[in-house]
C-alpha cells in the first residue's frame, strides 16, 4: 500500500469519475430513478467492462445535475462537497428513489464511503453495487447500506482468476446482516462455463435460498445481444442446479432504453 492509498489518505477525499440521475437498468429495481455516485478506479480487469472510463483515478469528476446543468470537481472530492450534491439532487429531483454506489468497484473506496455516511444521511437509502470480491470492511460499510447488488464473476466470461473464496466471504459477511437486501447478478454468454454457473448458483444458495440471481447476458457495449442468446439461456436454466423458477434473466435496461 502507497502513502497515497493509506485508509486515512482514501478517506480524506474519493475519486469520483461521475454523478447523475438515471433510470436503474439493472436488478430487481430496474426502472426506479436513482442518483449514481461512479467511484473511479477497480480492482478487476473484466473484459466485458462497459465503464473502462471508470477503471483508474481520473483527475476529474463529472457532475451532470437533474435540471441539465453540468460541472466539473477535481479529484479527490470531498466528503462535504459530495454531501452538497447528494442533498441537491435529492431536492431537485423528488423521484430519486436510491443513491446507487457504483464503479469501477466502489469498495475499494470502501473508508471514504463508510465515513461519509457516518457523517451525512442521504434523504433515501444507499445501493452498493459492487464486484463482491472485497469483503474486507464490508461489515462496517453496511451499517449504512440498505441493499447489495453482489457481482459474481465468472473466469470463462470475464477473463480474470477465479474469485470463489472471495466472493463466499462477502455473500458471508452480507447475509450476517438481516437488515441488507442481497441480491446476486451473474454476467453470462454463449461462452459462459455452465459448471462455473451452476457452482456460482449453488454458492449463492448456500448463503440463503431467498437470495434473488439475476443472469445479466453480456452485450456487445452498444446494448446489442448476440444472435442465439436466447438458445444459451434457456439451456443454462434448465441444466441449473434445483429449481430455476426464481432465477431471472436480467438484460440491462437502460441500455436497451438507449439511456445511460
Ligand atoms: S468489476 Fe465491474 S468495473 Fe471492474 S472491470 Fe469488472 S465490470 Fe468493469
Amino acid at each position: 500500500m502507497t502513502v497515497l492509498e493509506s485508509p486515512a489518505v482514501m478517506a480524506a477525499g474519493a475519486y469520483i469519475s461521475e454523478i447523475f440521475a438515471s433510470f436503474q437498468g439493472e436488478g430487481p429495481r430496474a426502472g426506479q430513478r436513482h442518483m449514481f455516485v461512479r467511484f473511479a478506479g477497480c480492482n478487476m480487469r473484466c473484459v466485458y467492462c462497459d465503464t473502462e472510463y471508470s477503471l483508474t483515478r481520473v483527475p476529474v469528476c463529472q457532475v451532470e445535475y437533474p435540471d441539465g446543468s453540468s460541472r466539473t470537481l477535481p479529484n479527490p472530492v470531498d466528503i462535504r462537497t459530495l454531501s452538497t450534491i447528494v442533498a441537491e439532487f435529492c431536492a431537485a429531483d423528488p423521484a430519486i428513489a436510491m443513491i446507487s454506489l457504483t464503479g469501477g468497484e466502489p469498495m475499494v473506496q470502501r473508508e471514504f464511503i463508510a465515513r461519509w455516511l457516518e457523517e451525512f444521511s442521504p434523504a433515501v437509502p444507499c445501493l452498493l453495487e459492487t464486484n463482491a470480491v472485497i469483503p474486507e470492511g464490508l461489515d462496517e460499510l453496511l451499517e449504512h447500506i440498505e441493499v447489495v447488488s453482489a457481482d459474481i464473476k465468472l473466469p470463462s466470461n470475464s477473463g480474470e482468476s477465479p474469485q470463489w473464496e472471495s466472493h463466499e466471504e462477502f455473500l458471508r459477511v452480507c447475509t450476517s446482516r438481516p437488515a441488507v437486501e442481497t441480491y446476486v447478478k451473474v454476467p453470462v454468454d454463449a461462452g459462459t462455463d455452465a459448471d462455473e454457473l451452476a457452482r456460482a448458483v449453488r454458492l449463492v444458495r448456500s448463503h440463503g435460498p431467498d437470495i434473488r440471481i439475476f443472469l445479466q447476458p453480456i452485450d456487445d457495449r452498444s446494448g446489442y445481444i448476440s444472435d442465439g442468446s436466447d438458445a444459451y439461456l434457456d439451456a443454462f436454466l434448465r441444466e441449473l442446479p434445483g429449481s430455476a423458477s426464481d432465477i431471472g434473466i436480467s438484460p440491462q435496461l437502460h441500455k436497451l432504453a438507449g439511456v445511460r
